[in-house]
């Protein structure tokens, strides 16, 4: 066994959180992490970063669990700056929506979430800029947070390297090579081969670029995930809460004196990953709403009865980038039955930051044959059999994913 035989590609906040938990579980020196552009260029320094416990699957509010307690171990024992915002967050419904709201409420109650009712001053007082009659009903989750998710994904890979890890920069994997059903390394496009008999595929969007090739298409699709921040103004506290609507799937968060805000798509963007650079910048999902101002302008006419002022104030930016969508919104994670030694990590239906400390553990245990944590069947990578990843009908069912999915 050589020293670096884990190899893990991709050094997003999947690769490095990946790096991190098998640090922890000292196996830091066996890690080396290839990246072909810079730790966190990808999905990852794009995303609003909200970090949430409320789910409907337990499985993935255990993944969301994680990351709290991740993002705890690497404040307090490692002493790294994340740029947590703990502002709680806020779901409003109107009363259509209430007996849904409830249910919600009780059923994370029972996974021991923490959240209270609160009513509709103090609703108002987390957001003033939240219309009086577009709710009913308001619960609030005190312990949800964003974070700068550059930061946060640094924090994982600074710490894995301190446990022992190696990063390897302007490594750009060609292959994943195997032989008689195991892996034995990768291929870099130089030319360079490097052995090892574990690869974890975390390479987030161009995830199928390495594994179609192997047989093994991954049931996920790049589609375009995007927010805007308005200019600032004073109904935007800085420290005002997250607001979730899950009736028209939109989402809000404080950003210094401004709001950043999300609305779900109708028929969001999709694109065949091999059109997808490797550097992001610049990239245009669809070339007739390049900025996104028609899905703005979809998205307003649902948004501004909750948020009258989007009717008056500037936009000051404009945030897009690839998440990787699957048919049933589920994670990828897990081994290769086919190939021994190969495991993947991504599919992370834009949710990967809330989700990161727990599939960080979760590939830990699956490569150290520790029982696993949550039951990693539903993100099995092989659950889609064969299929064509690229065929047209298949990167629809994707999109239609995003466009089901709850805010938050
Ligand atoms: C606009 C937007 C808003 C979002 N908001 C949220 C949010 O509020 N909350 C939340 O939890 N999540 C959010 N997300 C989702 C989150 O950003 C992603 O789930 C997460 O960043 C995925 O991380 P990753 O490591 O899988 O992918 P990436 O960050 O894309 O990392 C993959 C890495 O692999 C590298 N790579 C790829 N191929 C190769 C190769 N062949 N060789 C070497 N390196 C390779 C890439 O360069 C890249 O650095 C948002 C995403 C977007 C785009």
């Amino acid at each position: 066994m050589t020293q670096r035989d884990v190899l893990i590609i991709g050094g997003g906040i999947f690769g490095s959180a990946i790096a991190w938990a098998l640090g922890r579980r000292g196996l830091g020196k066996r890690v080396l992490i290839l990246e072909r552009e810079q730790p966190a260029s990808g999905a990852t320094s794009r995303a609003a970063a909200l970090v949430t416990m409320a789910r409907d699957d337990p499985s993935l509010m255990a993944l969301a669990g994680e990351t709290f307690r991740a993002m705890a171990v690497l404040e307090g024992e490692y002493g790294e700056g994340i740029g947590r915002r703990t502002v709680g967050a806020l779901h409003v419904v109107p009363t259509s929506d209430g007996d849904a709201l409830k249910a919600r409420v009780q059923h994370c109650a029972s996974y021991g979430i923490a959240s209270q009712w609160v009513d509709k001053p103090e609703a108002l007082a987390r957001a003033p800029w939240l219309a009086p009659q577009s709710f009913d009903l308001a619960a609030f989750y005190p312990d949800d947070c964003f974070v700068d998710p550059y930061l946060l994904s640094s924090a994982y890979l600074r710490t894995a390297l301190q446990m022992g890890a190696q990063l390897r920069l302007d490594s750009n994997v060609l292959t994943i090579m195997r032989h008689a059903g195991g892996v034995t390394g990768v291929k870099l496009t130089d030319g360079t081969l490097l052995p090892a008999s574990i690869v974890i595929n975390a390479a987030g969007t161009w995830a199928n670029l390495l594994s179609v090739g192997l047989g093994l298409p991954l049931p996920m699709a790049p589609v375009r995930s995007q927010y805007w921040i308005t200019e600032p103004a004073p109904i935007f506290p800085r420290d005002g809460a997250i607001v979730l609507m899950p009736e028209i799937r939109a989402y809000a968060r404080p950003e210094v004196g401004a709001l950043l805000f999300g609305v779900r798509e109708q028929q969001p963007a999709v694109v065949d990953p091999r059109q997808l650079p490797r550097d992001l910048a610049g990239f245009v999902f669809d070339s007739d709403d390049a900025d996104g101002w028609k899905n703005l302008a979809e998205g307003a006419a649902t948004l501004a009865p909750y948020f009258p002022a989007l009717n008056t104030l500037g936009m000051a930016h404009y945030i897009t980038g690839p998440s990787t969508y699957t048919p049933d919104g589920q994670l990828i994670i897990g081994a290769s039955r086919a190939f021994a030694g190969l495991f993947v990590a991504t599919g992370c239906n834009g949710s990967g930051i809330t989700f990161s400390g727990g599939v960080g553990r979760l590939v830990a245990e699956l490569v150290c044959g520790e029982p696993a944590f949550v039951t990693p069947e539903v993100f099995d990578p092989e659950r889609y059999g064969d299929f064509d990843p690229y065929a047209m009908a298949f990167l629809k069912s994707c999109a239609a994913a995003r466009a089901q999915k709850s805010a938050g």
